[in-house]
């Protein structure tokens, strides 16, 4: 039988596996303390419990471990991109932002992915595997003790669909908002997804006040269908009345991606039917220009179009901001940088 992770149990989980094997359950609250605020990595470390204890623990559940095998740092901001190794040998990877405001992390939520955006590097070759609550709890753990630094903001915007990996991403939320953990508000983060309908409704059902963002893309579902196969499963009608069902019940305003692309969804045309769609709701558009992968045939957009696409947008009402572009030499699109290094075939075994 698999061990327990006990990385990836929330404290309520954790208190109840304490019991399960005949322990006290502050013990289980204990042990949560040390994995998710302490930041250890084994049973041994901690130095709390008695040896005897620590041996019934090995025999009955583990604490997982991701290594980080490269750091890739932009010499053009201070973004870091970080490949990290899983305890399978899978390879995934995060991104570390430094704004004013604070330390950002965007984090991987699968392995790979399957929803075959036509843009994408992340979805290449689908989806390997759903990523354990401790696999994304770890990015964050691992880039904090390699920098020594407290973040403060989390994207769930790395590889893989969070909506696809839906509990485990819902326990991740649990654990680092959890005050006896990395207490991080539910304010400072934000979830991705390319429109999985009813799984937005069940993340607003589940009472946390994350921030949503939509890849939207284009404001037409003939267009979307060829770049964003979710899209024949989704219309864009079904996802604009989830995003008002999860404004209602979070009262949180929605973020709309729109990645632009040259010829396909950046005219006039695509402006005003945005416009059209997003009136009167509580949104923001982020622009992104997209980041060309090179096994793909689309580019991205000139300066000039992207900003009269967003002055199109504001200039009726629509809030909207370019994305300012960060750590590019150290390919920080999505899944980029973990296909170039499998492609490289480096010998990660050694
Ligand atoms: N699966 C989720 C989250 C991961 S992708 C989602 O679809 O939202 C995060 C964002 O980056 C999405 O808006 C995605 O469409 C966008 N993206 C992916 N590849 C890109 C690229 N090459 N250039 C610009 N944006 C890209």
């Amino acid at each position: 039988m698999d061990k327990t992770d006990l990385k990836s149990l929330t404290l309520d989980e954790i208190k109840e596996f304490y019991k399960s094997i005949g322990e006290k359950s502050f013990r289980g609250e204990q042990a949560f303390k040390w994995i998710h605020n302490k930041m250890i990595n084994s049973i041994e470390d901690i130095t709390v419990f008695s040896k005897g204890l620590k041996n019934k623990l090995k025999d009955n559940c583990t604490i997982s471990n991701i290594k980080i095998l490269e750091r890739y740092d932009s010499e053009l901001d201070d973004t870091k991109k970080y490949l990290f190794l899983l305890e399978d040998g899978n390879i995934i990877e995060s991104v570390m932002m430094k704004y004013k405001h604070g330390i950002s992390l965007c984090l991987s939520t699968q392995v790979g992915c399957r929803m075959g955006c036509a843009f994408c590097a992340s979805t290449q070759e689908g989806l390997v595997r759903n990523l354990t609550a401790g696999e994304i709890l770890d990015q964050v753990y691992k880039i904090q003790e390699d920098l020594d630094v407290k973040i403060s903001n989390i994207v769930l915007m790395g590889s893989g669909e969070p909506l696809d990996n839906y509990d485990n991403v819902i326990k991740f939320l649990n654990i680092i908002h959890s005050c006896e953990g990395q207490n991080i508000g539910y304010r400072h983060i934000t979830l991705s997804t390319c429109g999985i309908v009813p799984k937005i409704y069940d993340l607003a059902d589940e009472d946390i006040s994350i921030t949503l963002s939509i890849s939207l893309h284009t404001p037409f579902d003939e267009e979307r269908k060829k770049i964003m196969p979710v899209a024949k499963r989704y219309s864009i009608n079904e996802i604009i009345k989830a995003c008002k069902y999860y404004i209602q019940k979070t009262n949180r305003r929605i973020t709309f991606e729109y990645t632009l692309i040259e010829g396909v969804n950046d005219s006039t045309e695509n402006a005003r039917e945005l416009i059209k769609i997003l009136k009167g709701i509580l949104c923001h558009v982020n622009l992104i220009p997209l980041n060309p992968v090179d096994e793909f045939r689309y580019k991205d957009p000139n300066k000039k179009s992207v900003q009269k696409f967003h002055s199109i947008l504001e200039k009726n009402g629509i809030n909207a901001t370019v994305r300012k572009e960060m750590g590019r030499d150290v390919n920080a699109a999505c899944g980029q940088l973990r296909r170039k290094y499998i492609n490289e075939d480096r010998n990660i075994a050694k």
